[in-house]
């Protein structure tokens, strides 16, 4: 099969993937081989490449927001059967015995795997995961659109609930990709007043269509005071701006894997009154099964823009440089668009 793989990272613009031809994976024991038909575009990704994330191995394949048909069944797989939709996300194994994952904290396993880090991801024709770990895909979304639910939805999800945004609040959100632009529109859904920071204009457009009371460039004040904030941006810089713009008793949750250097804070204007600053560390599987089904009822509305498979380097390419408007993704054009899987753009006839 064909797959993409991390050799050298570097910047993007030197295009650090790496083509690589691979046998088809076997799925082990409780595991299932998913033939690809999308795979999500996430920042993290673009960490990966360009070196800000090491890889954990050599020649990893990427991707994480993996939507699929099960095409084999390894041994013990009772979940899901050949011929199931299914979405395989960043979190691919935890121990089940750490103190952490015996507390319902598996995201901050001590001995965890990802998808696309540790294991090949879904820059691939095929990917394994533990069925344990795998997602049913919501019917009512397409590949295209489900995609970008697996990582971007669900981390961006755990942040929402990690800004402990009251109920009816004011929430910030600092950057506006495809975390952002879905986990705004769950948080509307909720009845919160919502606005957002980014230095795009594109962004800003499509943030104000979805219903953002306002949106503004990335380190100006907004219109009101925040009850809650989430940095989306992989950008230090912006955290004492968002702290700065926090009401009191506001929470700032930093939504990525990576950050750039965070300047000096000074108490007074930026954490006293009882403002709050925390990180969000990858998500329970919890967090994926509230998530999706909330996704569903609120009928999100997912921006894609669809690369073909073979065009991995151009989609990080454009990620890094703000040319997105909302999220990429990856288009298997030997996907299982034969099962009557919504595969939709011009790239996946
Ligand atoms: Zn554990
Ligand atoms: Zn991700």
């Amino acid at each position: 099969m064909r797959a993409w793989a991390v050799d050298q990272p570097g910047p993007v613009g030197s295009h650090p993937l790496t083509r690589v031809e691979r046998p088809i994976p076997e799925p082990g024991p409780g595991q299932v081989r998913v033939h690809v038909g999308v795979c999500g575009v996430c920042r993290t990704d673009l960490h990966l490449a360009e070196g800000d994330l090491t890889p954990k191995r050599h020649l990893v394949t990427p991707g994480h927001e993996v939507v699929g048909v099960v095409d084999s069944t390894g041994r013990g797989c009772v979940r899901f059967a050949e011929g199931d939709r299914v979405g395989v996300p960043w979190l691919a194994r935890t121990c089940g015995v750490c103190r952490f994952c015996v507390a319902g904290r598996e995201n901050l396993c001590t001995d965890p795997l990802f998808t696309g880090w540790d294991l090949d991801g879904g820059y691939a024709e095929y990917v394994v995961v533990d069925e344990g770990f795998a997602y049913p895909v919501p019917p009512s979304f397409s590949d295209e659109e489900a995609a970008p639910l697996l990582c971007a939805g669900i981390i961006g999800y755990r942040a929402l609930r990690r800004s402990r945004l009251p109920a009816g609040g004011r929430l910030g959100i600092y950057g506006f990709g495809g975390s952002a632009h879905i986990t705004a529109q769950i948080a509307l859904a909720e009845g919160a007043e919502v606005h957002v920071l980014t230095r795009s204009t594109e962004a800003r457009a499509l943030a104000l269509e979805l219903g953002a009371a306002s949106a503004g460039g990335e380190a100006e004040p907004p219109p009101v005071a925040l009850d809650a904030a989430i940095l989306f941006a992989p950008v230090g810089t912006l955290v004492p701006p968002a702290l700065e713009a926090l009401d009191r008793g506001g929470t700032l949750a930093i939504a990525g894997i990576h950050l750039t250097d965070i300047p000096t804070l000074d108490y007074q204007r930026h954490l006293f009154e009882e403002r709050q600053l925390c990180s969000v560390t990858a998500n329970t599987r919890n967090d994926g099964n509230e998530f999706l089904e909330i996704a569903a009822r609120v009928k999100l509305r997912v921006s894609t823009v669809p690369y073909p498979l073979d065009e991995a380097n151009r989609a990080l390419d454009d990620l890094a440089n703000d040319r997105i408007r909302g999220a990429a993704v990856l288009v298997n054009p030997t996907g299982p668009t034969s099962r009557g899987t919504t595969v939709r753009g011009t790239t996946a006839s």
